[in-house]
This record gives C-alpha cells, structure tokens and sequence, in this order.
C-alpha cells in the first residue's frame, strides 16, 4: 500500500502516525499544507526492500548514495529517476517550522474547534452538517469543512461568502469522476454518496495565524446567510 499522507504530517490513527502505514507514506510540504517549503514533500520508506530504489530515483536513477558512502568506485546509471532532493534553503525553511510542530498544531486545533464550536447552534437546528473526529484518530486539522442541505445552497453561499471578502472553497471534483479517472475505467461504478458530498461541502478559511475575530467574521457572515435563506 501507497500510502497518500499529504496532509497528515503529525496525525495519528490508532495511535500509529499517517505515513507508517503502508509500505510506503508521502508527505506534502507544499504552499497550502500545514509545514510547508513552497513545493516538495518526504517519502517515509516503511519497509527495506524499497529503500535501495527510493535512493536511486531520488538521484536521477544513480547509485550516487552508494559511491558517496563508499561501496562503489564510481558512480552509474542504474534505474529511472529525476533531481528529487530538496535544496539546503528549502530544509532550512522548512525546518524552522518542523521545530515549531506542536505550536503549529496547536493553533490549528484551536482554530478547528473555535468553527465547530461557533457553528454548532446552526448544526443542531439542521442547517448545516459539522466534521466528526473519531476517538480513534489525531488530526492534523489541515481544513474545517461544513456540508450544507443542497448543492444549490452550496453554491450560493460560497458567493455569498466572496462578496463579502471571504474565500471558502469547494473540496474537490471526485476523482472518479475527472478525466482521467475516467480514462482509467474508475467510472464502472456510481459513487452516489461521494458525489452528493462534493456537492454539497465547503471549506472555510483555516490557517495557522487565522485569529478569532476573522473566524467569528466568517461564521457571522454564514449565520446571517443562512437566517435570511429559511
Ligand atoms: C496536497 C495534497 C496532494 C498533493 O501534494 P503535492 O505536494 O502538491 O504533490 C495530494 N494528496 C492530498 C490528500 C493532498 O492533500
């Protein structure tokens, strides 16, 4: 198993971290994650067979790690690849915020249940649906999404929420559905409860310095959207 952990850097299900469990686990570090270096990402290798490969494609398909470590007298060409490594700037950026991971998520955490908490009196009357967290699991709380009654409303809400300068966005075209998904025959079957959810979702602003006064803006704008649209 492949294991798409993008956003789930310092997440854990059953107590084991996102990216532990398959054989192998990908990290985004892109601009719109929670730690991030602009573009990029870490491959966790979880099991040995794969590490002498993951080397060689992460240096252009050489067995570079090799010569550097002395094993082999010159280095060579021995597999598919490309320059995948990371440059010393992007690791010093980044680093400066995996050593701020706990506070990072700490924000974040308190941002997710400032929204849940603030829109929780719309949800009990039925007119929104919120994020459940399982016991089981530690979020990265990476997004807060809200799942309204109908597409319609969807829609008109997320306009509503840019006129009055507030960018929620809707989260994403299901994969089945996209070109190529298709191409690849993942269309065989309807996904009935996949396509009214994405239909129906929309993310709110959620970033680690977001302050209370712009969520509360947020959630006013969506109240008042909601109480004058029965
Ligand atoms: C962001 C994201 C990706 C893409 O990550 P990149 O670093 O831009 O390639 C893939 N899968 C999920 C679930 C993501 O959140």
């Amino acid at each position: 198993m492949i294991e798409d952990a993008a956003h789930g850097v310092n997440a854990f299900y059953k107590g084991k971290a996102l990216g532990s469990l398959g054989g192998l686990g990908a990290f985004s570090f892109h601009e719109t994650k929670n730690y991030i270096s602009g573009q990029g990402g870490a491959l966790c290798i979880n099991a040995d067979r794969f590490r002498e490969r993951a080397d060689y494609i992460r240096d252009r398909g050489t067995n570079r790690k090799q010569f550097t470590r002395g094993l082999v007298d010159k280095y060579t060409w021995v597999d598919v690849g490309s320059a995948f490594a990371p440059s010393e700037l992007t690791c010093a950026f980044l680093l400066g915020q995996l050593e701020h991971l706990e506070v990072i998520l700490e924000h974040r955490r308190a941002a997710w249940e400032f929204y849940r908490r603030r829109l929780g009196q719309l949800a009990a009357a039925g007119r929104l649906t919120l994020p459940v967290l399982p016991a089981h699991c530690a979020s990265s709380y990476h997004l807060f999404h809200i799942v309204l009654r109908t597409a319609d409303e969807r829609e008109a809400l997320r306009k509503h929420l840019l006129g009055s300068g507030v960018q929620a966005v809707s989260h994403y075209v299901p994969l089945h559905s996209s070109p190529m998904g298709r191409k690849l025959g993942c269309d065989a079957r309807p996904l009935p409860v996949t396509e009214d959810i994405s239909l129906r979702l929309l993310r709110l602003p959620l970033f680690t310095t977001i302050t209370p006064e712009e969520q509360e803006y947020v959630c006013t704008c969506i109240e008042e959207y909601l109480d004058s649209h029965g």
